[in-house]
């Protein structure tokens, strides 16, 4: 029997095997010309995935957060007043770090957990003070909840705020077009929907993200996350030149070149509605066992993961039910309701089959831990939505 687990986590996900091949091959010079054409093609294709023909995309080695603090470093000077709309751990982490670059952070609370904050309110807020900048966690993982990014954004452009997107959880899995909707940086790791193992920082900066920082007055505090440093960087490889700041993250470039090739071969469209199907397999999956989801409403609920509530009567121990039914999902993150809920991730490449495998053993591992569950009942509402695909 093979002994391999199904990981559903929201992040890192499974990778295909192409991506995974290229990690394993011998790692070239990072000024090798092979390297070269293969760093300025992921520039390019960065560009069409997060939908920015204008903007300038940056890739440099670390995680999710490293794109934060670089969109927090460049843009903020000491005394600027920025705008967090919160809807969960990843809108607090945003907080401290614009903080640390000395800026007047308010934040729009969503009222309670699995909320997002009104509209209305985000607006009275923008009304009250001229904001520099205004971040949206477009899906946050700790919740599962989807901010509304189009009309978010909408908002803050009239306002005059730059308006800055973590898309860590959602940037090619869930709808996002940069340009389109007045995105000024959209910023996300590798290990999510992008399909690349943990390393990289991936973020695009549009016109005016690049003026407010051409035009500060005072030098950036940070020096490995300086655009000064990085710019004339990704500008050389895209030129199909040799640069160098730091060494580039080779193996990984190249298996990200190669996931943003399998990216666009299938289409943005095609991606974001191949998410939008998945989950509503896996979530009407979660309804049919009668399991709550963290998200209130169905319309605030994220496309790349869903966070069930443990029925009555079961708790975290059932996580490794699963885990022994061969599907690994994650525990909770927020600590308002940590032990409350799980998370099951369904992005990149995952396909119909991993969802009705993973329902499968969330059905066993509920029934195993005593829950009154008849066996098939989640499998046949997820069989039905991926019928009507
Ligand atoms: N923002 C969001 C929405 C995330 O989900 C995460 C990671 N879970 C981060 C930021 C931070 O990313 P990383 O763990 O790669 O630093």
């Amino acid at each position: 029997m093979k002994d391999r687990l199904l990981l559903m986590i929201p992040g890192p996900i499974e990778f295909t095997p192409e991506v995974m091949r290229a990690m394993g091959m011998p790692t070239t010079s990072h000024i090798a010309p092979n390297f070269i054409e293969v760093f300025g093609q992921v520039l390019e294709r960065l560009r069409e995935v997060f939908l920015c023909p204008d903007g300038q995309p940056f890739v440099v080695a670390g995680s999710g957060t490293l794109a934060m603090d670089m969109a927090a470093a460049n843009l903020v000077e000491p005394g600027d007043r920025a705008l967090v709309v919160n809807t969960g751990v990843f809108g607090d982490r945003f907080a401290a770090i614009l903080e640390r670059y000395g800026a007047e952070v308010t934040q729009v609370q969503a009222p309670v957990v699995g909320e997002v904050p009104a509209l209305e309110e985000v607006e009275a807020t923008l009304r009250t003070a001229d904001y520099k900048l205004m971040t949206i966690t477009h899906v946050d993982t700790s919740t599962g909840v989807a901010a509304d990014v189009k009309a978010l954004a909408e908002l803050g452009r009239r306002y005059g705020a730059l308006v800055v997107v973590d898309g860590v959880c959602a940037v090619a899995g869930e709808e996002m077009r940069q340009q389109e909707w007045g995105i000024d940086i959209a910023l996300t790791a590798s290990q999510k929907a992008i399909g690349v193992p943990p390393g990289l920082a991936l973020l695009v900066a549009g016109p005016r993200a690049m003026e407010t920082f051409r035009q500060r007055k005072t030098p950036v505090t940070n020096y490995y996350a300086d655009w000064s440093n990085w710019l004339p960087i990704m500008e050389a490889y895209e030129a199909r030149r040799v640069a160098y700041f730091g060494t580039p993250p080779v193996n990984l470039i190249w298996a990200l070149n190669v996931s943003l090739g399998q990216i666009l071969g299938e289409g943005m469209e095609t991606r974001f509605e191949r998410h939008r199907r998945l989950s509503q397999a896996m979530k009407a999956a979660v309804r049919a066992m009668g399991l709550e989801q963290v998200p209130r409403r169905p319309e605030i609920g994220a496309h790349t993961l869903t966070a069930p509530y443990f029925p009555e009567g079961i708790d975290r121990s059932v996580l490794a039910r699963i885990r022994a039914a061969g599907v690994i999902v994650a525990g909770g993150l927020h600590p308002a309701i940590k032990d409350r809920y799980f998370r099951i991730g369904h992005m990149g490449a995952v396909s119909p089959s991993d969802i009705l495998t993973t329902v499968g053993a969330i059905e066993r591992g509920l029934i195993e831990a005593g829950y009154d569950l008849k066996p098939g009942l989640g499998l046949t509402a997820a069989q039905a939505v991926l019928a009507e695909g």
